[in-house]
């Protein structure tokens, strides 16, 4: 965030949302418990030191100490073998009283990401990221959506910002990020663009956008030449630099050009903690049941049924 020239846009902050989603949250383990479930606990799974993993389990422990959901940290060594990982993961998927998994990324080398994908409870999958999961967010099932671009979404709504009919650019196309934001955005009607690093022009792409979100995990990348004036932008950038953590926008001098804009930190962050956290109750809730379909009794289905 710059404290240079001033700033026009309505800054977005994460901070805004939060009371209402803790609220909701709270009572919907109330009803999870009334309902014979047991309490909700999140396992978290951290393999080595990643300064992001770690800054985020960071951010985890505070959101979820401050809703009173359990939390169980695991930490492996970073020279773990894929058996015995493997065999971690499936020990959190056979504990009862664990509710939500989530597997902190990005793992070291040897460990591919699909092994979590291939290998992690559907029930459990608080971030959205197994073939279920996944599959059933794009055909517009009920699921454990990933936490950052529902929380993304949310964050637009409280706003006021319209989507339905926009045409919206987003840069990225991770399966955490990315590729199921433009599935949330095309559900709710949006017109949409994926760019990516093979993209040509993406300064001429993101110029005819009035929705800009951009994880791509670049600091900086988003520069005001690329914005029309009026623009909305999301930055789901998390970058550890020298000095804490910086976005994927230029900050300054993109909020000069854009109408709406989220800061980093402040922004998309506490609002993806608390999706997570209500994903660990949801997920309380298909535990109970057995069956995914538990979720049309969770937010954010339970408003649209
Ligand atoms: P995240 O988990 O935040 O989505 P990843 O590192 O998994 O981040 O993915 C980064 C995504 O951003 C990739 O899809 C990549 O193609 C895209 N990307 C990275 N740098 C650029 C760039 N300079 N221009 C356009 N797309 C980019």
């Amino acid at each position: 965030m710059g404290d240079g020239p001033p700033v026009n846009a309505l800054i977005m902050r994460g901070a805004e949302p939060a009371a209402a989603m803790r609220q909701r949250t709270a009572e919907l383990i109330d009803d999870l418990i009334r309902r014979g479930g047991r309490s909700p606990q999140l396992g978290t799974l951290l393999v080595g030191d990643n300064p992001s993993a770690l800054a985020y389990r960071t951010s985890i422990v505070r959101t979820f100490a401050r809703l009173g959901i359990a939390h169980r940290p695991r930490d492996l060594p970073a020279s773990i073998d894929s058996a015995d990982f493997l065999a971690a993961l499936a020990s959190m998927n056979a504990d009862d009283e664990i509710t939500g998994i989530l597997v902190l990324m990005p793992l070291p080398a040897h460990l591919p990401a699909a092994l979590v994908f291939e290998n992690l409870s559907a029930l459990k999958d608080v971030d959205g990221i197994t073939p279920t999961n996944a599959g059933r967010l794009h055909m517009g099932l009920p699921s454990l959506r990933p936490s950052t671009p529902q929380g993304g979404i949310e964050l637009l709504d409280h706003y006021g910002i319209p989507l339905e009919g926009t045409r919206a650019v987003v840069i990225g196309r991770s399966n955490v990020v990315g590729r199921p934001l433009a599935s949330l955005l095309t559900q709710r009607h949006a017109t949409v663009t994926i760019c990516h690093r093979r993209t040509r022009d993406l300064a001429a792409i993101c110029r005819e956008a009035e929705l800009i979100c951009v994880a791509a995990g670049s600091p900086g990348l988003l520069t005001a030449e690329m914005v029309t004036a009026g623009a909305t932008v999301v930055d789901f950038g998390v970058n550890a630099v020298a000095d804490g953590i910086v976005g994927d926008v230029a900050f300054a001098a993109v909020a000069e050009v854009a109408s709406a804009i989220t800061p980093v930190p402040g922004g998309t962050g506490p609002v993806t903690a608390l999706v997570l956290a209500r994903n660990t109750v949801a997920a309380g809730f298909a535990a109970h049941e057995g069956t995914l379909d538990a979720l049309w009794q969770t937010p954010p289905f339970d408003r649209v049924r």
